[in-house]
């Protein structure tokens, strides 16, 4: 048994050890045969000269690892279908030179296409390529307001009286023309809001007041706007610098607010709040009681400006003191006939701290303490514009006034910071409708 079991075994090895044996010599016989046959020393066009063997080619880098042929590019998409390397792109005006795939320019970065460096040739829509997605910075206009990139309308900055593109602001001497009253088709709304005041000669008693807001069309509260408090003459009211008619020659019901749209339409002014307070109170018990300017310093820093503030989008961020302080080059305050008093005392006397540009017209008084007040604080003032009619009883009280603190004063330069303008008129709304016009432009500038 024992015996036999290994014979057969011995018998089972030696027939595999021949089987593995002769496997081995089989290989090895084939191998030294085709070695000794051909050594593909030579190669033309991925055949072998020696032995006519066809090479399967293994591409790297275009070119063949066995036989050294470089690979005659068939591009497809941008890749070779044969050796599968990418094209290394040459690009010119969007298209490779050497592939010929046209960019489709899917990534712009600063108008520059990411992947072939195209300069985007800009297709503008509201400041913003409607291509590349770039916004315009309109870093230069020129003399009519066009950006020189984009083509839109900007605002000019005065500084000094002039813009950097050399334009000057559009000034009338006389009643604004005619066709400046159109019913502007981008039309602001007003809004009259209620609000309550001390009686300041008894502190005690509160009195309901108005006044009249104007919000610029497109108002939106993801912006922030000027804000430019307007006083009414004696006997007038919150909405006169509102829907006062302005254009009598003509006789058409065409009042201020239209000329804020117009001015605003036309990138003459940038949109901006304008406020219009009620200076009289009704007094408990009947009639009305007219605030006056003194009083209504108080009312405008307390009351006014807070309100507006804190209800509208403005350059401050809440009501109190410290940010209306803050926002000052943001406020301004003018008047018309008795209003300009207003604007003396409880704008350049009196609050000097939260406006910094004034508009008085057809009125001038308070001389010595607007000379006192610019005087003793360390505010600087972004504008102040007067103005009357030739035939303004007032225009000899604003000429006077206005040249007294302007030479009193180091903070006015007129030319610069400060104006006078006698325009052809009376104490009319169509004089200060032109006035208006031509200060409104230089106010907000500084900053
Ligand atoms: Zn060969
Ligand atoms: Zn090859
Ligand atoms: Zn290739
Ligand atoms: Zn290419
Ligand atoms: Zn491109
Ligand atoms: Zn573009
Ligand atoms: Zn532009
Ligand atoms: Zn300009």
């Amino acid at each position: 048994m024992k015996k036999r079991t290994v014979k057969n075994l011995l018998i089972v090895l030696a027939s595999l050890l021949g089987l593995a044996a002769a496997a081995f010599f089989a290989f090895l016989g084939i191998n030294t045969h085709r070695l000794k046959t051909c050594a593909h020393e030579s190669w033309d066009n991925g055949v072998c000269l020696t032995c006519g063997y066809v090479c399967g080619h293994d591409w790297e880098d275009g070119a063949c690892i066995h036989c050294g042929m470089v690979c005659d590019h068939k591009w497809e998409n941008g890749i070779c279908s044969i050796c599968r390397i990418p094209c290394p792109h040459q690009w010119k005006h969007g298209t490779c030179t050497v592939c010929g795939m046209v960019c489709s320019h899917e990534q712009y970065k600063n108008g520059i296409c990411f992947a072939c460096g195209e300069v985007c040739s800009h297709e503008w829509y509201d400041g913003v390529c409607t291509v590349c997605g770039m916004v315009c910075q309109h870093v230069q206009h020129d003399m009519d307001g066009f950006c020189t990139s984009c083509g839109e309308k900007q605002l000019h900055h005065y500084v000094n009286g002039a813009c950097v593109c050399g334009a000057q602001p559009i000034v009338y001497t006389h009643a604004l023309p005619h066709e400046f009253f159109d019913m502007c088709s981008e039309q602001g709304s007003v809004q009259v809001v209620n609000y309550s005041a001390p009686l300041y000669a008894a502190q005690s008693v509160t009195v309901s007041k108005k006044m009249s807001v104007y919000l610029p069309y497109g108002y939106s509260e993801d912006k922030k706007y000027n804000v430019l408090v307007m006083i009414h003459g004696a006997s007038g009211s919150d909405g006169d610098w509102m829907d006062n008619i302005i254009d009598t020659e003509h006789g058409t019901a065409v009042c201020m607010r239209n000329l804020y749209d117009y001015m605003i339409q036309q990138r003459i002014i940038e949109p901006l709040i304008i406020v219009s307070p009620y200076t009289d109170s009704y007094v408990p018990g009947g009639g009305f009681m007219d605030t006056g300017p003194e009083q209504f310093a108080q009312e405008v820093k307390a009351i006014i400006l807070p309100y507006i503030v804190d209800h509208y989008s403005t350059y401050a961020e809440n009501g109190s003191l410290e940010e209306l302080q803050a926002a000052r080059a943001h406020f301004g305050i003018g008047g018309c006939s008795n209003g300009a008093l207003y604007v003396e005392r409880a704008g350049m006397a009196e609050n000097l701290g939260v406006f910094s540009n004034f508009v008085c017209l057809s009125g001038f008084s308070y001389v010595r303490d607007v000379v006192k007040s610019l005087e003793s604080q360390d505010l600087s003032v972004s504008y102040l514009y007067a103005g009357a009619g030739t035939a303004d009883a007032q225009k000899d009280f604003v000429i006077d006034g206005y040249e007294y603190i302007v030479e009193h004063s180091e903070k006015l330069t007129e030319g610069e910071n400060a104006h006078i303008e006698i325009v052809t008129g009376s104490h009319t709304w169509d004089t200060w409708a032109a006035l208006f016009f031509n200060a409104a432009q230089l106010l907000f500038q500084s900053e």
